[in-house]
């Protein structure tokens, strides 16, 4: 990833409905940004002091939007799910197909949240759907903005059952010519990788494939990435094509532990006449769920990325703990037989950088040798610390040199640039709401990163 750093006129007149990511970061974009957003801290960042980082002024004024349990919602259901709900409110058979083809657009081409958009459906099947189903989105919470473009929502869905509502993470990150979005399947996680702010939260349920695509709809929508929507003015996004062009399933929860949630999410997100993401932009990372990864790769057929971290077994079972269960020869031979598995269709291997732990040229040469024959690209990531977190990240020189030892064995290995660690957005720093810390802790904790 690219950091900030130049002038550039044409990024600066973009501003007007939104910063275009073009090449690199745009200072006078920045200003006018600042001048819309949250003119303190970026001043206070142009002046070189200590980044910080805004808040959608909007956020907290939104109503409490829900997918209310009294009303299923329409997102989140695959076709046939669609035409049984029509038939639901008594749509003729003979319509269904059409009817379906129709709600279909306006959900994921048109990113309609209202009923009353959908003019060519008609009036009395809209008052039908609108008294049987909901459209709503989740509620944002928070939408915070990086001094790097970065935002990170949180987005509050509600109860289902006798549970309570719940908050998730969502992020997005703008980079030159691509904007990804980091999306959450779980509520928490029950895997407690040692190295992950998320793992500390209990897990509190799996979130629903409405949820997980709402996610998508919601951030597309905030980002103005749906005919006739505006960018936000200041919005930093990508100089040209869609704002969203990639998935991660990279935010909290194992996506593996909610599979066929997650499934149908991005049967959904990859629907060629709906929100039409190429599967070949759509990343689901796993700590190494052994069993269901061949279900991945035959079932939604999307890129795998694999939490590796570590080259031995006694050290894995430290820092991802599910190693006890799936150990490497295990994990590294389901990799092997990942469906569709090519040079064209690498998979993944993330390596957080730990300082003393697992960051040393003897680990960097068994990677290589662990990895041979898997068409492969290595993560770098430089660990990024977090409250109470008992690890610090490498020195900058360790893993330039631990990246070296890795190219020159012919894997493209990237130093994953950290990104919105101002606003705690970064890998391995989501946590949500639902057991934040007190705010004037937190500022503390930022006050010591910065
Ligand atoms: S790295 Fe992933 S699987 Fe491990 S605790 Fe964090 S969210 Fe859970």
């Amino acid at each position: 990833m690219r950091q900030p750093s130049s002038l550039n006129k044409a990024g600066a007149d973009a501003c007007r409905s939104g910063t275009r990511y073009d090449g690199t970061f745009v200072r006078r974009a920045l200003a006018k940004f600042a001048k819309a957003w949250h003119i303190g801290a970026m001043v206070t960042l142009l002046q070189n002091t200590a980044p910080t980082p805004s808040e959608h002024p909007d956020a907290r004024e939104r109503p409490s939007g829900s997918l209310t349990a009294d009303r299923p919602s329409l997102l989140g259901l695959e076709r046939p799910a669609l035409g049984d709900a029509l038939r639901s409110i008594d749509v003729p058979d003979r319509q269904i197909k059409m009817r379906t083809q129709q709600l279909w657009h306006w959900l994921y081409v048109r990113g309609a949240g209202d009923v009353d958009r959908m003019t060519n459906v008609s009036k009395a099947i809209r008052d039908r759907l609108r008294d049987g189903f909901t459209f709503d989105r989740p509620e944002i919470v928070s939408e915070q903005i990086s001094v790097d473009g970065t935002r990170k929502w949180l987005f509050r869905f509600p109860s289902r059952g006798a549970g309570r509502p719940v908050d998730v993470e969502t992020v997005y990150i703008p980079e030159e010519g691509r904007g990804t979005l980091c999306v959450s399947s779980q509520v928490g996680c029950t895997l407690t990788c040692t190295f992950c702010h998320t793992g500390t939260q209990r897990l509190v349920r799996n979130l629903t494939a409405s949820e997980i695509v709402s996610q998508i709809v919601t951030a597309r929508e905030r980002l103005g990435d749906f005919p006739d929507a505006e960018t936000p003015a200041g919005a930093v996004v990508p100089s040209e094509g869609r704002l969203v062009s990639n998935i991660v399933m990279m935010g909290m929860g194992e996506p593996l532990y909610s599979f066929d949630n997650v499934k149908t999410a991005l049967h959904i997100a990859s629907d060629g006449e709906g929100l039409s993401l190429s599967k070949r932009r759509i990343t689901l990372s796993t700590s190494g769920v052994v069993p269901m990864i061949e279900r991945c790769g035959s079932e939604i057929g999307v890129m795998l990325a694999i939490s590796l971290h570590a080259v031995r077994d006694d050290l894995r079972d430290l820092l991802v703990p599910i190693n006890k269960k799936y150990p490497i020869a295990d994990l590294l031979d389901a990799c092997r037989a990942y469906p569709g598995l090519s040079n064209a269709k690498r998979i993944t291997f993330e390596y957080v950088m730990l300082k003393g732990v697992n960051d040393s040229l003897a680990e960097a040469r068994d990677l290589v040798r662990l990895l041979k024959g898997i068409p492969a690209k290595i993560n770098l990531i430089p660990f990024n610390p977090w409250p109470g977190s008992p690890y610090e990240c490498s020195d900058w020189e360790k893993i330039e040199t631990f990246a070296e030892v890795v190219n020159r064995a012919g894997y493209a290995s990237p130093i994953r640039t950290p990104r919105g660690r101002d606003i705690f957005a970064a890998c391995g720093q989501l946590k949500s709401a639902t057991e934040r810390m007190k705010i004037r802790d937190r500022e503390k904790a930022e006050e010591q990163l910065a």
